[in-house]
């Protein structure tokens, strides 16, 4: 019964995942992974021996308590910070959990043989409870769950502000990283010989702590426009460990489920590092975003301004309209008169598409998740490789709080720190109306070249606001 419970679970986890891969089934996906962690919690609880209920019940109660709280709390547009500090936990709970284990099935033990005198001291790969496998994955998961760990509370930080989104280049830094991973192997394979307990768990605390201090070095040197990527392969990182404490454990539903994380992890980073035509270890060497040389830095010129009934009389004569919306919809809010305004336009017999940048925003998905939240259907959500060609075809390209992904300089400035990113040609729309409150640059702090073209028109003001004024032009023209 306990087996054709896990074999459920997988299979709930599997088809969740399938679906969360589309927009239209991720909220069903969603549900039916989180009724395999149900059912993978309440079968693993039914098997298990020596249960203190309280504890258990305690820690249930509390974890879905804080969890909740935090959940309902957060804004929408500081979601990846919640991520990556999931990510970051669930990385330190397989680290303890595996030390937990460790304690009770190897030091425990050890002491109570080594009491009666009746063995030898063994090492921890030759415990029974461990053996080889067990040995080694217990050093993997410390160490890849406390990388994971210290990585998520940098990442963390550098998303919300507290540590400088800038990257932060130690002059040593790739060989203070090797001579670190060059100690915890060591480390590692001097567990392999070691007989006393004691010792062992002393090596074992060292490979945690080096491995901390490893996270925290491999995440600082990475600038903050790529952090969605480090976060996505924390993720996947955390999958690894969970799946590593299965090993140790015995667990298969663990070993499963964080294989399912690790591999999907690992596919959105692939991912994320195409849409920015970058290199997974050109991101993880670190240093992009780090504007101090290379790109455009001069001063604007020739900006125009439009109001917004200079807005309105220009999207009102509109036979076609692109809406490309980025991180600065979020923070107005401004989704629900976005779709008012394309309702609006198409009324008025303009057809009218959004065009959606893969890292538009500060998750992915970020900008599907908001237009559904507005009611725009899905079939209006055009992806990048879709939609670029039509731009040159379009009467106005109507950018709303989006600057990094509409950045001419990724495609025509070989020395700009974007270089290569693929982005939404809007330049090349009959007209380009860019909705911000200022000049001021986007997350990866570089100038927009965009904002000087001769077709491009700046509506400054707050998204929401600056829209709806456009609106209300709309309606009062008719
Ligand atoms: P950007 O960060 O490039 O630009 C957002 C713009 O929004 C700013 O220039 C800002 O200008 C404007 N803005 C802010 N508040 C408002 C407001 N209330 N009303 C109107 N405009 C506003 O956003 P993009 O979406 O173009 O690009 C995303 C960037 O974030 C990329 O560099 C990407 O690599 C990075 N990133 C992406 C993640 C993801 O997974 N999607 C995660 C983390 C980073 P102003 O201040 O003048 O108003």
């Amino acid at each position: 019964m306990l087996d054709l419970g896990y074999i459920v679970a997988t299979v709930l986890f599997v088809f969740g995942l399938k679906d969360l891969s589309r927009v239209r089934t991720a909220r069903r996906g969603n549900q039916l992974a989180a009724l395999g962690m149900l059912v993978a919690v309440v079968v693993a609880l039914a098997g298990a021996e020596k249960v203190s209920w309280t504890l258990l019940g305690a820690g249930l109660v509390l974890g879905a308590a804080v969890g909740a709280w935090l959940a309902r709390r957060v804004e929408m547009t500081a979601m990846p910070e919640m991520v990556a500090l999931f990510n970051g936990l669930g990385g330190f709970a397989s680290l303890f959990v595996v030390l937990a284990q460790f304690w009770n099935d190897y030091l425990l033990s050890a002491v109570e043989v080594q009491g009666e005198a009746a063995t030898q001291p063994v090492t921890l790969a030759e415990n029974p409870n461990f053996f080889p496998v067990g040995a080694v994955t217990v050093f993997l998961t410390v160490l890849v769950g406390a990388v994971t760990f210290t990585g998520s509370l940098v990442a963390v930080g550098k998303l919300s502000g507290r540590i400088p989104g800038k990257p932060i280049l130690l002059p040593v830094r790739h060989l203070l990283n090797a001579a670190l991973g060059v100690a915890v192997l060591l480390l590692g394979w001097l567990l392999a010989f070691e007989t006393s307990g004691w010792l062992t768990a002393t090596l074992l605390i060292f490979v945690a702590l080096l491995s901390a201090a490893l996270g925290i070095l491999l995440v600082i040197p990475i600038g903050g426009a790529d952090m969605p990527v480090v976060i996505s392969l924390l993720n996947s990182y955390s999958g690894i460990a969970a799946s590593m404490a299965g090993f140790v454990l015995g667990q298969q539903l663990l070993i499963v489920c964080g294989a399912l994380v690790g591999a999907s992890g690992l596919i959105l980073t692939r991912l994320m590092c195409k849409a920015m035509n970058r290199s997974l270890a050109n991101v993880l060497i670190g240093g992009f975003g780090d504007t101090g040389g290379g790109g455009d830095q001069s001063e604007y010129e020739n900006v125009r301004s439009a109001s917004a009934e200079e807005a309105a009389m220009i999207l009102e004569s509109a036979g076609s309209v692109i809406i490309v919306p980025g991180y600065g919809m979020a923070v107005a809010q401004a989704q629900h008169v976005v779709k008012e305004l394309a309702d609006l336009l198409e009324r008025h017999g303009a057809q009218v598409r959004f065009a959606i940048h893969p890292v538009a925003g500060r998750m992915p998905g970020h900008m599907n998740v908001l237009l559904a939240e507005a009611d725009v259907d899905y079939d209006k959500l055009w992806e990048l490789e879709r939609i670029n060609n039509d731009f040159a075809s379009t009467d106005v390209a109507l950018v709303i709080g989006a600057n990094d992904v509409v950045n001419p300089a990724a495609i025509e400035d070989p020395e700009s720190p974007i270089a290569g990113m693929p982005i939404l040609n809007v330049h090349e729309a009959g007209t380009v109306l860019v909705v911000k409150r200022s000049l001021s640059p986007g997350y990866a702090g570089i100038k927009n070249p965009l904002f000087e073209r001769d077709n491009c028109l700046m509506g400054f003001g707050d998204g929401k606001q600056f829209l709806t004024e456009v609106v209300n032009e709309l309606k009062e023209a008719g």
